[in-house]
């Protein structure tokens, strides 16, 4: 089995997913020819195929009072660690391919934690963009009334993704709560007044620039004074540049998906501020920051190009990319490195295609795929299914130190298993490894 035609002629539209297999397959290759015992369970074939696949109607009514419908779906990959664990996303662009590509990575990502939690994923294609918050919440509503039987505190944990925060999870769990009659920890990233964790919100954000921080280490560096790209503008991006600003770094570019600001004196705390009122509240768009702060410049996003130019124009050493799948492709690679980035940390989930990933490892530069190094979300989240069995809440700082704590071991892991393969410095392979190995060797402890 040394292609994925097993997966792509099962599945041939799913490319998204065929991307996620492809990488993982790839890396390790060489764990399964040192392990025959592998090859006899099949257990790529396993691996591959879902638990299971839920999928549904989400009918409901907008305020015109016109009943609408969009499809739900929640895929449960692989409970060999625990259960099923992984983010709820709302975009239009959301398929079976997509959530399959998101449930896969979560598999690997969730491993790495250390913490038990198998993997999962799921959403919907309903665009909560423009939408009223009764809207929100009449969807919200409905999906819950038939995602509630196939989910609960020890079966499968949904959280949140892109289109899917506090307002989201807070009309979710209200109606999973009727339904189940029952107040219990089936949601993460709830708000803190019911059971939610502190820097559940922060986490991912946070989790990514101590993973930067860890990779810079290795070279005896850190994150002070160095100019950062950042891509999106929601959750991750925003505590991403938060934790930048802590560590003395400079942010320089946020995005969405009309285009990107590029703000040559640096995202400062005031303007950071003013990015969460504008995106969180407002819930505006990035090219309105230009009317507060006319230094800085919005570049609206071109269609024609066949690259991004804020991975091109703009001087930095470190790109977070923190927008969503598939924004860096080979091109955008070869121009990060061609303008002096050496860190690469990924906060969204597979930001970067297959050949732009192989241009960052074969120039060595610090490259930490998502699966790695925004693994701080889930993390947390896994914290704070701790912290609602045990019911109380720890503070602040120790979450934060956990969570510190948590990316270090996750850093080593990733350092250890691609030296064991002959890979030093490749934390591709050894985020793909380490993961594969903790999973597979659980679903062979637990028989056929
Ligand atoms: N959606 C996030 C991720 O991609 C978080 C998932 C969670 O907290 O369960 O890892």
């Amino acid at each position: 089995m040394d292609n994925i035609n097993f997966v792509t002629d099962r599945d041939p539209h799913e490319k998204e997913f065929h991307q996620a297999v492809t990488e993982v397959i790839e890396s390790v290759m060489p764990v399964l020819d040192q392990n025959p015992l592998y090859r006899n369970e099949n257990i790529m074939q396993r691996i591959v195929e879902p638990e299971r696949v839920i999928m549904f109607r989400v009918p409901w009514m907008d305020d015109q009072k016109q009943v609408q419908v969009n499809r739900g779906f929640r895929i449960e990959m692989n409970s060999a660690i625990g259960p099923y664990k992984g983010g709820l996303r709302f975009h239009p662009s959301v398929n079976l391919s997509i959530l399959k590509f998101l449930a896969f990575e979560q598999v690997f990502k969730n491993a790495l934690t250390s913490l038990p939690m198998g993997g999962g994923k799921g959403g919907s294609d309903f665009d909560p963009k423009g939408k009223s918050d009764t809207e929100v919440m009449r969807f919200c509503q409905s999906f819950m009334a038939e995602l509630f039987r196939h989910i609960g505190p020890n079966t499968d944990v949904p959280a949140g993704d892109i289109g899917v925060g506090a307002r989201e999870i807070g009309y979710l769990f209200g109606m999973y709560k009727k339904l189940a009659n029952e107040f219990t920890g089936v949601l993460t990233g709830k708000s803190l007044n019911w059971g939610g964790s502190l820097i559940r919100p922060e986490a991912t954000g946070y989790g990514s620039v101590y993973f930067a921080s860890e990779m810079l280490a290795t070279r005896g560096e850190n994150l002070e004074g160095k100019r950062c790209l950042v891509s999106g503008s929601g959750n991750v991006a925003q505590y991403t540049m938060e934790k930048l600003l802590d560590l003395g770094a400079t942010p320089i570019t946020f995005s969405d998906s009309s285009g990107y600001i590029y703000d040559e004196e640096g995202v400062d705390r005031e303007k950071l501020e003013h990015i969460m009122y504008l995106k969180n509240v407002m819930r505006g768009r990035v090219s309105e920051y230009v009317e507060t702060y006319p230094d800085a410049v919005f570049v609206p996003v071109d269609h024609e190009l066949d690259h991004n130019p804020m991975w091109k124009e703009h001087k930095a050493q470190c790109a977070f990319p923190s927008a969503t799948q598939n924004e860096i492709n080979g091109k955008d690679a070869q121009h990060l490195i061609d303008n002096g980035v050496y860190v690469v940390c990924e906060g969204a989930n597979m930001p970067t295609v297959h050949e732009g990933i192989e241009i960052f490892v074969d120039n060595k530069i610090l490259y930490g795929p998502g699966k790695a190094a925004n693994a701080g979300g889930v993390s947390v989240s896994g914290l704070e299914m701790s912290q609602n069995s045990m019911r109380l809440n720890w503070p602040k700082d120790e979450v934060d130190n956990r969570l510190k704590h948590i990316m270090k071991n996750i850093h080593r892991m990733c350092m250890d298993t691609a030296e064991q393969y002959g890979e030093p410095g490749n934390y591709v392979a050894g985020a793909n490894i380490a993961g594969f190995v903790k999973v597979v060797d659980s679903m062979i402890d637990q028989g056929v």
